[in-house]
Order: structure tokens, then sequence, then C-alpha cells
């Protein structure tokens, strides 16, 4: 007797409506999509870089033409506004996928390299080996371009692909599997496979070559556990606990524009957030006027004249409560938003300006990700380098100054992944540069040639003339 298979619940977190729901894809299944996987790879690494990348420009023409239903799925299944959808999330993966087409082939290709005089005039190359099946666990908070990134770099390098998103954010799982079917992609190079974490940990269990997951810290735990008792490689982007570093000598104004969007865009639900904010003494009093401001200005909802939409998985919302609680029972004073009791039931939590905060709180030390901002005022370089490496995580900072000696020193002491200066958060469409954390923040680097090139292995051929 055939099961009818179970189904994903698809919620509108702006509405709390259901709005559609999706197969889930049955544990049994795991080794079909393995075997269908490793059947396809067998073509697909042996295809030429170009004739890969030649479905990479199929696909880029293909969301190309339908960037706007896309961002509409984006903005349903997460309650983020169209707009954010659209240029947040759409379009930066369209932009990696462009990247990825022009400097591929260039990465990937056989690497001549200098021998030691021990070797005599033998040739030496690395010739870069996809792994194998790459196993792809994405997250909700942008659910398009973390999953489609990671996927078009494996399958760049060679690799085929089982994706695994959100169960958070199932219709664009959805939405990313017809589009490689769109885009003609041979049969088993994309699976995706819909469910919850019982899903994800089934697959991460079936042996696939690699893991890359972006997630929480505590999942990222798990899976390196599970990773490690099968000896598979991962990439983990996880969280971050952002410092935005604000000097006397900086733009304020500009600076403050800059805290509100790095603090408040998605809701705060960014690991690349400014989750604290360090401000110098002598201004402290004068930018917290200017931040306000900003603030005041900001327009939640999801018209699409909104500037701030909904949270998109309810959970947060309880972390975030649990965090503003303990801080102000600890003497945190609101600056802006309201004490936890006073909030609305419903998916939008009042953008909130925490100071008199200390680091023994839970809301600078845990990650946030929600529409909080404390703010910390300090006196020298050295302390606010120190108050800002003060963390477990270690994703993304901003400094601004207009010394630009002074913000390069301090970039240089940052323990971080990245360290933007004079703009907020590194722009994720900077598909040129690495991407990752430090710390707890994650493991390994995507983007750039480092996020073709951890798809493979080395191989080192060394080749006498006989
Ligand atoms: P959040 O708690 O914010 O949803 P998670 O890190 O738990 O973030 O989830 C990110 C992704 O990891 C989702 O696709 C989720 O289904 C998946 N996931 C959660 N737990 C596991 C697990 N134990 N094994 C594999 N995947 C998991």
């Amino acid at each position: 007797m055939k099961v009818a298979p179970e189904k994903l619940k698809v919620i509108a977190p702006a509405t709390g409506e259901q709005i559609g729901e999706i197969d889930e894809t049955p544990i049994s299944q795991v080794d079909n999509f393995y075997q269908n996987s490793r059947f396809a790879f067998n073509q697909w690494s042996q295809l030429d870089v170009s004739e890969r990348l030649d479905y990479l420009q199929k696909l880029k023409l293909v969301i190309v033409e339908q960037m706007d239903e896309v961002a509409k799925v984006v903005a349903k299944d997460t309650g983020k506004v169209l707009t954010e959808a659209l240029i947040a999330d759409v379009m930066p993966s369209i932009d990696g996928i462009d990247h990825i087409c022009k400097h591929g082939e260039k990465v990937l290709k056989r690497r001549k390299v200098k021998t030691s005089i021990l070797l005599m005039g033998k040739k030496s190359y690395i010739e870069y080996m996809p792994r194998g099946v790459v196993l792809v666990i994405s997250p909700w908070n942008y659910p398009f371009q973390l999953a489609m990134v990671p996927i078009v770099s494996a399958l760049a390098s060679g690799n085929t692909v089982i994706l695994k998103p959100s169960e958070v954010t199932p219709q664009v799982g959805k939405c990313i599997e017809d589009l490689f079917s769109k885009a003609g992609f041979p049969e088993g190079v994309v699976q995706v496979a819909h469910g919850g974490k019982e899903v994800g940990a089934a697959f991460t269990n079936g042996k696939p070559d690699y893991i890359f997951f972006t997630g929480s810290v505590r999942t990222g735990k798990i899976i390196q556990e599970v990773a490690a008792k099968q000896l598979i490689p991962t990439t983990l982007e996880l969280g971050g606990k952002d410092p935005m570093i604000v000097f006397a000598d900086a733009h304020l104004e500009r600076a403050a524009k800059g805290a509100a969007w790095a603090a408040f865009t998605n809701s705060g639900q960014v690991c690349m957030s400014a989750e604290r904010l360090y401000v110098e003494k002598n201004v402290y009093h004068s930018f917290l006027s200017l931040l306000k401001k900003e603030i005041s200005a900001l327009k939640q909802g999801t018209d699409i004249d909104s500037d701030v939409g909904s949270m998109t998985f309810p959970a947060q919302i309880q972390i975030v409560k649990e965090q503003l609680t303990d801080a102000l029972s600890k003497g945190a004073v609101l600056e802006a938003g309201l004490p936890p009791e006073k909030w609305e039931d419903g998916m939008f939590l009042p953008l909130t300006v925490v100071t008199n905060v200390n680091h023994d709180m839970k809301m600078i030390q845990e990650e946030s990700f929600g529409p909080i901002i404390p703010v910390i005022p300090f006196e020298s370089e050295d302390e606010v380098v120190a108050l800002a490496n003060d963390s477990v995580y270690g994703l993304n900072a901003s400094v601004w100054t207009k010394d630009i000696d002074k913000a390069r020193r301090i970039a240089s002491k940052l323990v971080t992944g990245a360290v933007v200066i004079n703009d907020a958060i590194i722009s994720i469409a900077n598909h040129g540069l690495p991407f990752g954390g430090a710390k707890q923040s994650g493991i390994g680097r995507y983007h750039g040639e480092a996020g073709l090139r951890i798809f493979c292995h080395e191989k080192a051929i060394v080749e006498d003339s006989g």
C-alpha cells in the first residue's frame, strides 16, 4: 500500500495564514537520493568546467526572467518586504552565479606551481577534483541566496548536490527545485529534499562527501559531530554578534543611518546584523539622538514602501524577549521600543534601542537575531577593541572614523571574518571576497576563489619528461 507523504505546512509569518503545503521527503528515500546523485556525478564531474558554467548561465537567465515571481515567494515565506526579498536575496544570487560564470574557469583550472631544487626540473601541478555529493543545508533568513550560492559553487566545481532547505520557508525550496528543472540540468545533478531537522539529520547520516551548512551554532555543532564520525569535511556558516564601532570623528549622520540599517534590516534576522553598537563617549548622547531619529522614520509592515518586515520564525521572538527581559531586570534602559509585556501579539516586534548594558547580559553575549540594538560608550581604542573581541562570535564588524589609519589599525586587530570601514555589513553582493566567520561564527569560507576550491580536493601531480 502506498503511504501518503507527510505535508509541510507553508505559513506566511506576516499574517500567520497557511498558504500552502509541500510533500515532505520520506526518510526511506534518502538512499535513493544519494544513488541518483552519485550516478549523476559520474557524468557531471566529467564535463569541462566551461560546459558546467554553460548550465549555470542558463540557470541565471531563468532566474532573471522570473525574478519578480521568485521574490514574491521569498517575501511570502519570510515576511520580508518584497523589495528587500528582491534586492537582498534574489539579486545577490544572480550576481553570485554571474561571478562564477565569469571567473570559475580561471579558478578551477589546473595550476602550475614552482618546484623546489630537489625536484630537478620536474613539472608540478595542482588539479582541482570535485569531492562528490555535496549536501547543502540552508536556513530561512535569506532562503534563496544562502541555498543558491553554495549550490552553484559546488556544481561549478564538478559536484552534484542535494539541498535540504529550511522547513520554515519550504516554498522557496520548491521554487529552487523548479528553477533547476526549468534550466534543464541533467537528472540527479540537483535534488531537493523537503522536511525539518529529522530529514536533515537523515541526510547528514547518509554519507555525503561534503556538508555545507548555514544556520545556528547549536545545529552547526550537531552537524560537525555527525560529520566527524563519518570523516566528512564541512563548511559551517553560523551566527554573529557583530560590533559596530563609531568614533567621535566619524560622519555621525551617515553612521546613524548605517546603524539603523545594519541593526534593523530584515528585522535584524541577518547573521551580519549590527548586534552591538559601541560609540565614543564624547559623542555618545548626540549619536544616540541621531540614531533614534533614524529609527522613528522607519516604517514596519509588508507594503511595498515599508522598510522593515516581520519576524520569520516564532521561536526567535522568544529569544529576543528573554534577552530584553534579562537586560531590563539588570538595569538596562529602553531608548526606543517597548518592554516585552507591552509587545503586541504577532510577528512584528518594536524596533528597540537599549542603553546601560554590560557584557554580563545575555543580550551582549548571545546572538539576538531580532530588531534590537544595545548601545555602549567607550573611551579608548584599546578598550573598544577588547570589547568588540569579547564574544564567542567573530563574523563581521564595522569601524566608523575619518582617520583611515586608525580604522585600518583596528580592522587588523578585530577577530572577525570581515571588517567594513565606514559602511555597514560587508556587501553580500561582493562575490569576489571570501565570506565566513572566525571563532564560533563558523568554519571555512565561501564566495571568491576559496568558495569554489572548498568544494574540491587538491590533487598534486608531478611530471617528469620520462
Ligand atoms: P533555526 O533554529 O534558526 O531554524 P537551524 O540551524 O536549526 O536554525 O536550522 C538551519 C537548517 O538546519 C534548517 O534547514 C534545519 O531544518 C536544519 N537542521 C536543523 N537541525 C538539524 C539536524 N540535527 N541535522 C541536520 N539538519 C538540521
